[in-house]
């Protein structure tokens, strides 16, 4: 064992924040008493997402307090799911990794019972939600489609229902995760790709503690394209069948129209039936165009290969070792070590 490997926390948590100034300290506080009492070494990376409030602030005046407290700041607002990556790539624990969400939505108090699970030797113990408490009837519903959706469609991976990236997973789990380094992170998804044995925590999760929620329905379509871009081209296929229907349509409607012209000679112009077969057939071509569209916009965004995210500042917990594994991207020179 190297003299690092020493110093390293059994477990770090890792906590994405953006604009959370107001539930901070109280989170750290909660964080804190439910980490202690399980009795294992830990740390926790506050990763600051590019915040407009004084978030970095606030983190850096509660590691004054807390050694166990280390930070990341980005560079600017590059989304959770790359914010997440971060932390995790950052993050020092050597039997595992707990990823939870600042705004006491994912209860830290729920903590203890997926490192029971671990205990047990599940490498991805994940909090499932009992009741939406906070969501309204509608978000409620697009979820529960969503979920039913990409069950279906997702390729030979589930994603389970009602659960979010709240979950503690195994260094080996995570060291495999990490190698996926995508652009469009479905990290749901990307949890689910992974495989290992999984096993899911039941709690009932809170509303909001403060500050407001950053998604609208407008992300929350893009979210769920990107869930479905991401892990199955049955879009792609659909297009293709569509494609066929409609050809086979027109088929017969040629068919018709040349028996009937037999039959019962000059048909009246079709002015009306011609403007109906284009436009719905521009619709068509449309629609098959936007989705090949979305593909392609992904391989191109994946093909510049661009990091994930650029590190402003790191400063790891005191009481932890300064070498992340995965000591990549441009930031990796401001590194300091507090
Ligand atoms: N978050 C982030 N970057 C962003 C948006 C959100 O790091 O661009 C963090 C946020 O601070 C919180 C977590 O991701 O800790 C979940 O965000 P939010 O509560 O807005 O999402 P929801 O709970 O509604 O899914
Ligand atoms: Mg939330």
């Amino acid at each position: 064992m190297p003299a690092d490997e020493a110093k390293r926390p059994v477990l770090s948590v890792v906590v994405p924040c953006f604009d959370e100034q107001e539930v901070l300290p109280e989170f750290h506080r909660r964080l804190a008493s439910a980490m202690n009492g399980i009795g294992l070494d830990w740390d926790v990376l506050y990763v600051n997402d590019g915040s407009r409030d004084r978030t970095l602030l606030v983190i850096q005046d509660l590691a004054a307090q807390d050694p166990r407290i280390g930070w990341l700041n980005l560079s600017r607002n590059f989304g959770k799911e790359a914010a997440l990556t971060a932390g995790l790539d950052h993050a020092l624990g050597s039997g595992g990794v707990v990823v939870i969400d600042a705004d006491l939505q994912d209860p830290p108090e729920v903590i203890p019972n997926l490192v029971a699970a671990w205990g047990e030797g599940i490498d991805m113990a994940y909090a499932r939600r009992r009741r939406r408490e906070g969501d309204g009837p509608m978000k409620r519903l697009t979820a529960t489609l969503f979920y039913r959706l990409i069950s279906r469609v997702g390729h030979r991976v589930e994603i389970p229902e009602d659960s979010g990236d709240f979950r503690l997973i195994s260094r080996r789990a995570l060291d495999a995760l990490l190698e996926l380094r995508e652009h469009h992170r479905f990290m749901k998804g990307l949890f689910a790709w992974v495989g290992f044995s999984s096993r899911a925590v039941l709690y009932d999760r809170a509303p909001r503690a403060a500050g407001s929620t950053k998604w609208n329905y407008w992300s929350l379509w893009n979210f769920a394209i990107e869930g479905i871009t991401g892990f199955s081209v049955l879009p792609l296929k659909i297009s293709t069948y569509v494609g066929l229907l409609v050809a086979f349509g027109a088929l017969i409607f040629g068919l018709q129209l040349i028996a009937r012209t037999l039959l019962f000679g000059n048909p009246i112009p079709g002015y009306p039936s011609i403007m109906a077969v284009v436009l719905f057939l521009g619709g068509v071509q449309l629609i098959t165009l936007g989705v090949i569209g979305e593909y392609l916009g992904r391989i191109a965004n994946e093909s510049k290969r661009r990091p994930l995210y650029v590190v402003e500042r790191f400063a790891p917990a005191v009481s932890a070792a300064p070498t992340p594994r995965h000591a990549n991207g441009p930031g990796a020179a401001f590194r300091e070590s507090a």
